[in-house]
């Protein structure tokens, strides 16, 4: 008797639906699963076994072939063990067979047959939903991802006996209500709160309406974090479908342990200087995003970044480039999303005061050198802006500033006219005094055909925030200020 039942995995960021069929045959009792199965599944043998003697069911004393298919499709977690378990009560008769048909089952089994969460529920149900699957059993734990997907009906569990009574109509499947996207975008901090900084503010303005990269050098508490966290708040919000692909990201990383985001204000990550490379771009034994993953669509921040050391650095700049992570692993390769902008803070100096006029730098001229080696390399040479920030002066302090709503709707016009030049819609020309500012600066500072590329596409975001259609010589004298000697 060969009973079979739907189980999905995670490849990526992205649902694959697993076909399991379940052999009963006489012969020497055993219980073996076929089909590329890691480590992981070759233990949910154990828990299914447990489980289905601790619910009552009884594990049969034949022997038992479970096959996961497509075999070339690498499966890896504990979502197949619930599909497993009722795959062998509908081939022992334990349970109908047919009522495990367009039936989606995820869930890991605990010893005692309650059901536990798994990692990439919402990405697995969207690949059902997608491929016409009507009905799902998801564990309880997951029920918040089961309500984004309403093109679906889901049984919600939380033992393999109420799974069994799920298919058996003892208990319903629900279409779960989808929740309220939310308008409102979190904000992480408000423009309003940074006094003062006006080279600084305008720095993050142009690089919000370009996308590009920033890089905020200053002394200790010049209000550097305070100002990359307001980022956020003044990108234009997400679109309903960039949300839901952030919310599989989520869904996915550590394990699923990550809380479930939907929202339409775009992420940022923040991760801290020691972070692996692993941490950074992702990967692992069974591999999991990275924070330049988590930060899709959004803002991925590296504070201190004299701090992080130069082999996670210079791992970054490809994935940045490419607006995804590429991982080989053995026999196989993974790709992640990684569209994210960058912005980078820096202390000045070891001692963090050179250049400042609040304090005076101690730093010896060796550590100043090798700092600067440390800052320098492939990554920070193709960041797009650089901007110092001092303490603030005392007629600062009360200064009114402008709030981040305001600033974002200047940003969301740029955009606009930004995305019609990239599809050819509309243009922008280059006047002559702008070509000519450019091939003095060519000259005297002896730009590289990178560093002129970067400079004139900040002129062009300076033009377009202005509103003007030619990028004209101020412009481009402004794009030329955001660099730095380092
Ligand atoms: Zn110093």
């Amino acid at each position: 008797m060969i009973a079979k039942v739907r189980g999905a995995t995670i490849l990526g960021v992205e649902g694959f639906l697993i076909d399991i069929e379940v052999d009963i045959s006489r012969g020497l009792p055993g219980f073996e699963i076929v089909g590329l199965p890691d480590v992981a599944v070759r233990e949910s043998r154990q828990r299914v076994r447990a489980a289905m003697n601790n619910s009552g069911f009884g594990f049969p004393l034949q022997r038992l072939t479970v096959n996961l298919a497509p075999a070339d499709l690498r499966k890896s977690g504990p979502a197949f063990d619930l599909a497993i378990a009722l795959g062998i009560m509908a081939a022992c008769g334990t349970l109908e067979a047919d009522l495990l048909e367009g039936v989606l089952v995820l869930g890991e089994l605990s010893l005692d047959g309650s059901v536990r969460g798994v990692a990439g529920v919402l990405p697995m149900l969207l690949a059902a939903a997608e491929a016409g699957v009507p009905r799902a059993l998801v564990p309880a734990d997951n029920e918040e991802e089961a309500a984004l997907v309403d093109q679906i009906e889901v049984g919600i569990v939380r033992h393999l006996v109420d799974a069994a009574a799920m298919l058996e109509g003892r208990s319903k499947f629900i279409t779960p209500r989808p929740r309220d996207f939310d308008l409102e975008t979190a904000v992480n901090s408000d423009l309003s709160e940074v006094r003062g900084q006006l080279t600084a503010k305008r720095a993050l303005e142009i690089a919000a309406a370009g996308r590009h990269s920033l890089l905020l050098m200053g002394p200790p508490g010049c209000g550097k974090t305070l100002l990359a966290r307001c980022l956020p708040g003044i990108l234009p919000p997400l679109s309903f479908a960039e949300a839901l692909e952030v919310a599989q990201i989520y869904s996915v990383a550590q394990g699923g342990r990550t809380p479930l985001r939907l929202s339409r204000s775009r992420p940022f990550r923040s991760p801290h200087h020691s972070s692996t490379v692993a941490g950074l771009i992702g990967g692992g034994a069974n591999p999991e995003p990275g924070e330049i993953t988590l930060a899709h669509h959004g803002v991925l921040f590296l504070d201190e970044v004299g701090e992080f050391r130069r082999t996670v650095l210079d791992v970054l700049r490809q994935p940045l480039e490419d607006g995804r992570v590429s991982l080989v692993r053995h026999g196989y390769s993974i790709t992640y999303p990684a569209r994210c902008q960058l912005i980078l803070a820096a202390n000045p100096c070891p001692c963090g005061f050179l250049g400042s006029s609040v304090k005076d730098c101690l730093c010896t001229g060796g550590e100043l050198a090798s700092y600067r080696r440390r800052l320098s390399g492939p990554l920070l040479d193709r960041i797009d802006l650089q901007v110092w920030m001092d303490g603030l002066q005392a007629h600062e302090f009360y200064s009114s500033a402008e709030p981040s709503a305001v600033v974002r709707e200047r940003v969301m016009k740029a955009w606009e006219y930004l995305k019609a030049v990239d599809q050819g819609e509309a243009a922008i020309e280059v006047s002559k005094g702008a070509q000519g500012v450019l091939a003095r600066a060519v000259e005297k500072f002896k730009l590289s055909a990178r560093a002129v590329t970067r400079i004139q596409r900040v002129a062009r975001t300076i033009a377009v925030l202005e509103g003007s259609r030619e990028i004209d010589a101020h412009h481009l004298a402004e794009a030329l200020t955001y660099r730095l000697s380092l």
